[in-house]
């Protein structure tokens, strides 16, 4: 994928170096329809002028080059990946709740298969997609057996939440979704910057155990929520509420 991107960046580089310099910049591996085009008007013009004027001729743009498409560029925003047995249900309700209330795009990848290694090996396997505009992966991976409830990774920006942890017996799916929530907004947080909260309520304070877990909120305190917003627009990542498709 790492390569689509570069492809796809070089391809939208490419048009832009067209657009600005027609011939001068434009190499003959890099785009050699472009050069033959260029070389043609350069012929055309020099028969066009006179013998004196011919090394000063400029080319317009357009006839050296066509108009390039323009390139969408990539939305910044949270990546969200899940491996494993985890339900699909799940990872589009958080989703849509996190890209809500931590006012950044929240894009759903590809599931992952189960990678080798617990929590280290998930985000190992996070880390090889990542692309330039994911300012954080967060992996929902279901670890059968495993205590821990997740691990963040900040110098990767890669966090893992192993929802087999927080998965309710018997199963309650608004519990666990809640739960799942709770885990996302805080790692999110956390990834994108922000710090624990001494605020029971926010979602970015700390907990020790289940029942912690359970009795604080699932969203930011008003402070938290201010800094985030700072945060994500000078990242150029932020996603005011409604705007959201
Ligand atoms: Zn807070």
């Amino acid at each position: 994928m790492r390569l689509f991107l570069s492809f796809f960046v070089a391809l939208c580089m490419s048009g832009l170096v067209q657009a600005q310099e027609p011939v001068e910049a434009v190499s003959g591996e890099s785009a050699p329809a472009v050069v033959e085009a260029a070389a043609a008007a350069v012929e055309a013009a020099v028969e066009e002028s006179s013998p004196e004027a011919a090394g000063t001729i400029e080319i317009p743009a357009q006839e050296a080059a066509p108009e390039p498409e323009p390139c969408a560029a990539p939305v910044n925003g949270v990546a969200l990946v899940t491996a494993g047995e985890v339900e699909a249900d799940l990872a589009a309700r958080v989703q849509a709740y996190v890209q809500a209330n931590l006012f950044t795009t929240v894009m759903l990848l590809e599931p992952m298969e189960l990678a080798e290694g617990a929590l280290d090996g998930q985000a190992q396997a996070a880390v090889a997609r990542k692309k330039e505009n994911h300012l954080a992966v967060l992996v929902l991976a279901s670890l059968e057996g495993n205590p821990h409830h997740g691990a963040s990774y900040p110098e990767q920006s890669v966090a893992v939440i192993n929802v087999a942890a927080l998965r309710p017996d018997p199963m309650d799916a608004e519990l666990y979704g809640r739960r799942v929530e709770k885990q996302l907004m805080s790692a999110g947080g956390i990834l994108l910057g922000m710090e624990i909260c001494p605020n029971p309520l926010c979602a970015l304070s700390a907990y020790m155990d289940m029942e912690r877990l359970d009795a604080k909120g699932r969203n930011y305190c008003p402070p938290c929520q201010d800094r985030v917003r700072k945060i994500l627009e000078a990242k150029n990542a932020l996603l005011e509420p409604g705007a959201a498709q």
